[in-house]
Parts: C-alpha cells; sequence; structure tokens
C-alpha cells in the first residue's frame, strides 16, 4: 500500500518513549515509531499517531439506502456512501476483505484499490449535487477513520443532509459521544451473540460492542442490528432467542434486526451457504422472543417488508435494495395509525 498524505490523529497518548497508545477502539494498541495499529490505519511517525487513510476514499459510490441496510430509515432515498481501507477486527469470515485487509494489500502482487483525496466538504457538496439526503460512512470500518467521520458528518450536518455509519460497533466507550456527535444512524454488525466466537473468529471481543449499541440508543441515533449466520457457527435459534432476547431488553423491541445469509469467503471457504430455512428458524426465534421487526438478506426472501405491529399491514414493501411502496404517514400506519418506530423524513 503506497503511503497516503498523513494526518493527525486524535484520541492517542504516550506509551513510553517514542511508542504511542491509541484509545480509539478497544484493541488500545501500542504503536511504536515507525509501525501501524493493527487497523493498518493508524501510525506512528516520530512518537505522534497519524492517520493513514484521512479523506483517501477507495470506494465510493451512491447506494439506495435499503442496502446497508437500514429499513427503517428514509426509505427509497439514495445515500452517498464512502469507504477505505482497514479494519480493526480481523474476521476470518470477512465478506468486504479486498477493502478491510489493509496489512495484506501491502503484500507484493497485491495490487494497491485506487485511492482519491476527497476532503468534508467535496463529500457533502456531491452528496448534495447527487439529491443524496445522507452519506454514509462503509464498506470498510469507519471508526478507524474516526477523524474524517466527524470532518465529514460536521459539515452534512451544516448543509441539511444526515449521516450514517456500518460499522462493526468496536469503537471505545469514552469515545463513543465524540465520535458520534454528528451521526443520525447506524446499523451495527453483532457478529454473535458469544464472547467465544468474537474471540475465535474475529481477533475481538463482545462486551465492548453491546457497550456501543447500549451507548447508541441513549444517544438518540436510530440503530439496527445486523447479524451474519454462520452454518455450525452462530446459526442455531437458541443462540438467536439468546441475542434478541437481550436486543429487546436493553436496546427494546422496535430495533429491527438484519439475518444475513454467509456465502464463503477470505479465509473461512469450507463452510456452506446459510440455508434459507435456517435463515427462517431464527427469524422466527427472534420473533417470538419479541423483537417486531426481523428482516432476511443476502438470499431471494419474502421476508424483506415492514408489517405494522397492530394490525399487520404491510406498510413498506421492498424488492433487492429498493422500496416499492410505503403506507406510512407521518410515522404511522396508515391503515390504523400506530406509530412505526424509524426516522421517515
Ligand atoms: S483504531 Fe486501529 S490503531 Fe487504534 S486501537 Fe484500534 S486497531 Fe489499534
Amino acid at each position: 500500500m503506497a503511503m497516503p498524505e498523513l494526518h493527525p490523529a486524535r484520541f492517542w497518548d504516550t506509551a513510553s518513549g517514542t511508542s504511542v497508545r491509541c484509545r480509539l477502539c478497544p484493541q488500545q494498541c501500542e504503536v511504536p515509531d515507525g509501525g501501524s495499529g493493527r487497523c493498518g490505519a493508524r501510525a506512528n511517525r516520530g512518537g505522534r499517531l497519524w492517520s493513514r487513510v484521512y479523506g483517501n476514499v477507495v470506494a465510493l459510490h451512491m447506494d439506495p439506502v435499503e442496502k446497508k441496510p437500514l429499513y427503517h430509515f428514509l426509505p427509497g432515498t439514495p445515500i452517498l456512501s464512502a469507504g477505505t481501507v482497514g479494519c480493526n477486527l480481523r474476521c476470518l469470515f470477512c465478506q468486504n476483505w479486498s477493502l478491510s485487509r489493509a496489512e495484506e494489500l501491502d503484500a507484493p502482487g497485491v495490487d494497491a484499490p485506487v485511492r482519491r483525496f476527497v476532503s468534508p466538504k467535496s463529500l457533502v457538496d456531491a452528496a448534495a449535487a447527487a439529491n443524496c439526503p445522507s452519506i454514509a460512512f462503509t464498506y470498510n470500518e469507519p471508526t478507524i477513520q474516526a477523524e474524517y467521520v466527524m470532518d465529514v458528518a460536521a459539515e452534512a450536518h451544516a448543509a441539511g443532509l444526515r449521516t450514517v455509519m456500518v460499522t462493526n460497533g468496536y469503537i471505545t466507550r469514552t469515545v463513543i459521544d465524540e465520535v458520534y456527535r454528528d451521526i443520525d444512524a447506524a446499523n451495527v454488525d453483532l457478529k454473535a451473540f458469544d464472547d467465544g466466537f468474537y474471540r475465535s473468529e474475529c481477533e475481538g471481543s463482545l462486551g465492548p460492542v453491546l457497550a456501543t449499541l447500549e451507548a447508541l440508543v441513549a444517544r438518540g441515533v436510530w440503530i439496527e442490528v445486523t447479524t451474519l449466520l454462520i452454518p455450525g457457527l452462530n446459526d442455531s435459534p437458541e443462540a438467536m432467542r439468546a441475542e434478541a432476547t437481550w436486543i429487546r431488553d436493553h436496546l427494546g423491541p422496535d430495533v429491527p434486526l438484519h439475518l444475513s445469509a454467509f456465502h464463503p469467503d477470505h479465509r473461512m471457504l469450507d463452510r456452506p451457504p446459510t440455508s434459507p430455512a435456517t435463515i427462517r428458524a431464527c427469524r422466527d426465534a427472534a420473533r417470538e422472543a419479541g423483537l417486531r421487526y426481523v428482516y432476511e438478506g443476502n438470499l431471494d426472501t419474502d421476508a424483506r417488508d415492514t408489517h405494522c405491529p397492530s394490525c399487520n399491514a404491510a406498510v413498506v414493501r421492498r424488492t433487492w435494495g429498493s422500496v416499492r411502496d410505503t403506507a406510512i404517514r407521518d410515522g404511522r400506519c396508515e391503515h390504523c395509525g400506530t406509530a412505526i418506530a424509524g426516522v421517515w423524513s
């Protein structure tokens, strides 16, 4: 990976001598002078921590907001989506590893992704020019480019645009209020409701992700949760019941849950794709646990529509990544008047 321009990082302090400690995420990397943190995005040069990815946009697309996935946030609108490289977890099953594995892109013979510098104002101007009401930080883990996220989000709010994080939720609890100051919504990956899974499959831990979810709800950030169901690892209805019960009790029954089908990728090529029957059994378990909005993703399914929790009418009907029609007015079901949780305008 060619060295991009360095930008001063925040959320660090001196560890010892010229080593620094990054405080941005629970990895809490000690980074020696000349080295990088495990995400590959933050480097120590001369005893100071720098961002290697500030404004270095590798992927930039206008997507339907449903593809994030966010189903209860400005449905049917386009969202300008930007990402760079690197991640602070190392999931063996990563479904987007060409962007997440920054250090593997340093390997000889691997083509580095094309980068371009996009200033915060340029990104916001591009979203406004394309009539996107919101901007997403996505594709790789946006936490590790917190300085860019914060600057873009502030510009976006000044311009009347909304902002979205698509994140693994692996961020230090004490920095959440600063990093999410101008963030309106997030889709948070809850990879499994199992600390052992996080440790063996992701080189992380479960507790900080749960703490992030609770903190975002407390801040008033609209959140939706995604769990990728991997055959034999986290796809039992019992595990899903435990996860859904925690979501119901700690985040509320109105938080949408997206159950997504795995396909073999990266370093997990020995497991089959998730079957539709498994996804359906987990969806049933989550609904039985009390969650009102549970969706299926990454497969052909009829479980993409939003139903009113009172009269069961379909209030948002969707196809792959788009909205067919809605029956929500002023945040309420047009048929019976029940409030439907979400950000609808
Ligand atoms: S953000 Fe990167 S450098 Fe900082 S603690 Fe996390 S993995 Fe380490």
